[in-house]
């Protein structure tokens, strides 16, 4: 038997910007993603008894096909034709349907875990041409760091290790569907569109507070319509010294950027009696 336990980090997105449609309805973005210190623990092991059990400690999650990692399973097993069977664990830590890329994180983890327990020596490259049929997140994740996403979000160019800071994650008690943003982004008027070609020059120059003044996440229109506690934490978070405090992906988790750890676990301990919040959590940049 052969078996191996991964982390299974999430991301923020520091900046997103949509730049159109394409002809089969897929979102355009320009999106600058980054790892952080929030992860999943994925096991994957070979098993005598063939096809794909999976497990989990959250038990609102699916653990069929609907699950990604079952998913990036079976992708793999189908094309190599592996008949003996594979059992993956999922440690759920990352929250669920947050903007974090949770789903897509596991499932880039149990794509390098099927990849080493059934020897089959794909590079990273191989791995992320297939990954992006599981989920446009899913190249990124298995490339992780501070890079720069294009086209559906899977054309990706690594960018230097972003500025390290205390990052604030606060996620109110409410679940986001990307779907749902995506579907009523295309009613919004006049949205602001981050500069992120600034972004990535302030990234270059390691300058976190002409970054902060570039931030931006055009898809805050739609949810913090929807949600105004969103724009609530970001107050909260503002106002208690982050330099910076934005919704990441689709929401509705916001993070904030501090300079100062004193003022980051101020900023967490009024969130965590605020009531505005079900987890928050004081985590870094990583790799
Ligand atoms: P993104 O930031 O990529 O939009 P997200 O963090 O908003 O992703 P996920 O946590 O990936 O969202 O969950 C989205 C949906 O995917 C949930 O409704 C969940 O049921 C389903 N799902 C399938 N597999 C998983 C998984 N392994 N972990 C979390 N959610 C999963």
């Amino acid at each position: 038997m052969s078996e191996i336990t991964l982390m299974a980090s999430a991301k923020i997105n520091i900046g997103l910007d949509v730049t159109g449609r394409r002809d089969d309805g897929y979102h355009l973005v320009r999106t600058i993603m980054q790892t952080i210190g929030l992860n999943d623990v994925v096991t994957v092991a070979t098993s005598h008894e063939p096809g794909i059990v999976m497990t989990t400690n959250d038990e609102t999650l699916p653990v069929g096909e609907d699950n990604l990692c079952v998913k990036a399973a079976k992708l793999l097993m189908d094309e190599f034709h592996i008949t003996e069977g594979v059992k993956i664990h999922l440690e759920k830590r990352i929250p669920v349907a947050a903007g974090l890329a949770g789903g897509s994180t596991d499932a880039a983890a149990v794509l390098t875990g099927v990849n080493h327990v059934f020897q089959l020596d794909l590079t990273e490259e191989e791995l992320m041409e297939r990954a992006v049929n599981i989920g446009a997140d899913v190249p990124y994740c298995l490339l992780g760091g501070t890079a720069l996403a294009e086209g559906i979000g899977q054309e990706l160019k690594r960018l230097p290790r972003m500025m390290d800071c205390f990052v604030l994650i606060a996620k109110p008690p409410i679940e986001v569907s990307t779907k749902y943003v995506y579907e009523h982004f295309d009613g919004l008027k006049n949205p602001t569109h981050p500069d992120i070609d600034a972004m990535v020059a302030d990234i270059e120059n390691r300058d976190l507070h002409s970054l902060a003044s570039h931030m931006g996440n055009i898809l805050e229109g739609v949810t913090v319509e929807k949600y105004p506690v969103i724009d609530q934490i970001k107050r909260e978070m503002m106002e208690h010294g982050a330099v910076i405090s934005m919704m990441s992906g689709s929401g509705p988790t916001v993070f904030g950027f501090f300079e100062d750890e004193t003022l980051v676990q101020e900023a967490k301990s009024v969130l965590e009696t605020s009531g505005l919040v079900n987890r928050v959590e004081v985590t870094s940049i990583v790799k």
